[in-house]
Formats: structure tokens, sequence, C-alpha cells
């Protein structure tokens, strides 16, 4: 048995302690875990040993860590971040010759099996695609399309994909009894120009390795190899649903704005984030399919005010805090003990 096992094997499960091998198992980000480290561990009362690092949290109370511990986090963050980087650089190869490195090929098609990272025409998800381009290329506007998607019964994306058993492909999780189409899923659709049979890769950056931040990477210095796959609108039709959700502006609420409950609130219905205008006298949520789909949908079409909301958030967050103090207390008595 090693030290570690050891360790661990001698652990009662309810001690307030955490044990690592080394603290790279812990975390990568240097930051995060110097601040568990420093300042949540000794405020939970946890001990936290490493036992290559040859670290016990019991030494340092009160203390900053050492030199040598910062700079053991600080090259683990490296590590990880350089294999990043490597792994962008292959994918920039594969995507400069068209080949896709998604887990996932779009709706509308699936990956070829004798081609790999290019997609071929999945037909009843396609069908789908060509007949959203056809009622755009007629005039209407995204919010009718979806409309008439949900008259016709089409399951949306992560719904065809589910019951389809696509792999890797985005399913939803959801109590709502039925996904419907809306505006923001129509114009996602209305505006992959992958659909052109051109394939389009490098659309998203993440910012820092390891981490959520992605960036939309600008059009231009996107990879767009023309021709690798079959059409599903020809490049005409496909600017002509250009211009006519361009008329019909269609807006698009993208993260422009930050603010506390960002990302946080969703319907309980559809389960979706809600829509934030922070332009009104006082900011406003509320769900977009329960104010677009009316009497298609079960989502409320009810506006919120966000300080209703904030204040509930807040009162909840006292409640978990008076009880995580509460936890403390007696922890430390049983430590004491
Ligand atoms: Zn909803």
């Amino acid at each position: 048995m090693s030290t570690y096992e050891r360790l661990v094997n001698s652990q009662n499960f309810f001690s307030p302690y955490l044990t690592q091998e080394d603290l790279s198992r812990f975390g990568r980000d240097y930051i995060g875990v110097g601040e568990y480290m420093e300042q949540i561990f000794p405020l939970l009362g946890v001990r936290l040993i490493s036992v290559n690092d040859n670290y016990d949290s019991s030494n340092y109370n009160g203390t900053t860590l050492g030199m040598d511990l910062v700079v053991s986090n600080l090259v683990n963050t490296m590590y990880c971040r350089d294999a990043g980087k490597k792994l962008r650089t292959a994918n920039r190869v594969k995507w400069r010759k068209g080949i896709s490195t998604a887990s996932a090929a779009p709706f509308g098609y699936q990956f070829d099996p004798n081609r790999k990272g290019s997609y071929i025409i999945d037909p009843p998800a396609a069908k789908i695609v060509r007949r959203i381009f056809d009622l755009a290329i007629l005039g209407l506007g995204t919010r009718e399309i979806a409309m008439a998607l949900n008259d016709e019964n089409a399951p949306v994306p992560s719904v065809y994909n589910r019951e389809h058993k696509a792999y890797g492909k985005e399913t939803t999780y959801t109590i709502a009894p039925v996904i419907l189409w809306d505006s923001s899923r129509v114009w996602k659709i209305l505006t992959a120009y992958v659909y052109t049979g051109a394939m389009v890769l490098g659309k998203s950056q993440r910012l820092i390795s390891g981490k959520k931040i992605i960036r939309i990477v600008p059009k231009g210095q996107q990879y767009i190899t023309e021709g690798t796959h079959e059409a599903i609108v020809s490049r005409e039709e496909f600017e002509k649903a250009q211009l006519v959700i361009r008329n019909n502006g269609h807006r698009v609420v993208m993260g422009s704005v930050d603010f506390p409950l960002k990302g946080k609130i969703r319907c309980g219905n559809c389960r979706r984030v809600l829509g934030y205008d922070y332009k009104q006298a006082s900011p406003i949520f509320w769900c977009r399919e329960g104010m677009e789909l009316i009497g298609q949908t079960q989502c409320s079409s009810e506006i919120y005010q966000a300080s209703d909301i904030e204040n509930a958030v807040f009162q909840a967050l006292k409640k978990n805090f008076l009880y995580w103090t509460h936890s403390i207390v007696i922890l430390k008595r049983k430590n004491r003990a």
C-alpha cells in the first residue's frame, strides 16, 4: 500500500479531512487552488493533506502558502494550458482541410462512417431544415416559422437527437411535456452556413484552457471550406433567407451585459435561461417561449421584476449561509472532542 492509500484507509468517512495524492489532483487552476487552501478550507475547518507535496494544512494555520507550493500549483496550471494549446494547433490543421473535429454533426447531418470528420445527410432532420428555409424564403419571420413547425409537430433538434439516440449530439433534459420551436432555434438554423454544403470550423474559442469562458470567433477568422458535403440549400437560397430574417428584425439578445444572476434564472417549464431586459426603468425577466408562442406553449407569458427575483435569491442565500455557519460550528465542536 502506498502512503496515500494508507492515509485514506485510516480516515473516518465523516471526518472533515481532504487528502490528495498531489495537488494537481485537487485542481489545475493555481488561483483557485490557492484560494481554497488559504481561505475556504480554513474557514470550513477542512484539513487538506497532499502526500507528494508534503503538505498538511494544519502546519500552515493562518499563514500563506510556502513558495514551493505556489510554484507547484503554477506548474500544474501551465501544464494544463499547454495541453490545450497543442490540441488546438492539431485541430487547426484539420479545420484547414475542412475536416470537422466536433463531437456531433449539426442538425440535418450525421457523420459519414466512411470519411472521418465529414457529413452526410440525415434525411428526416434535413427535411425539417429544408422546410425552415422554404418558409423563410416565402417571407415568414422566425417566430411565424417556429409556430408553423410546432403546428406540424416537427421535433426540435434536441428532441430529435434523443429519439434517434444520436450519440454526442445535444439533448435536453426538461420537465416540459413538449419542447417547442421558437425564434431563436429557427434563427440558429437559418444562419448556419453549413447547410450550403460548406464546412464552417473554429467558430468558438476557449479563452482560458480548462475554463468555460468561450469567445465566438468573428466570421472572417473561421475556417470555411466550400463543397465538403451535400448541401440542403443553395447559396442563393441561403442569402435570400438572410435577407428575410434581417428585414423581420430578429433581435439576438446575447450576453452583452453582465448582471449578478446572468445565466442563472430559468423558466420552470421549458428550463431555458430567461430573457433579461435592462433597458427598462426597472429590469425585467421573462420566458422567451412563453412570450412568443402564446397558445402553443405551457410556459408563462408573465413578466417578472428583476428586483423581486433578486430579493428571493438573497433570502435563499441567507438561509443557506446560516445553515453552513451552523454546520461549521458543529464540525469544530466535534473536532475538539
Ligand atoms: Zn419557458
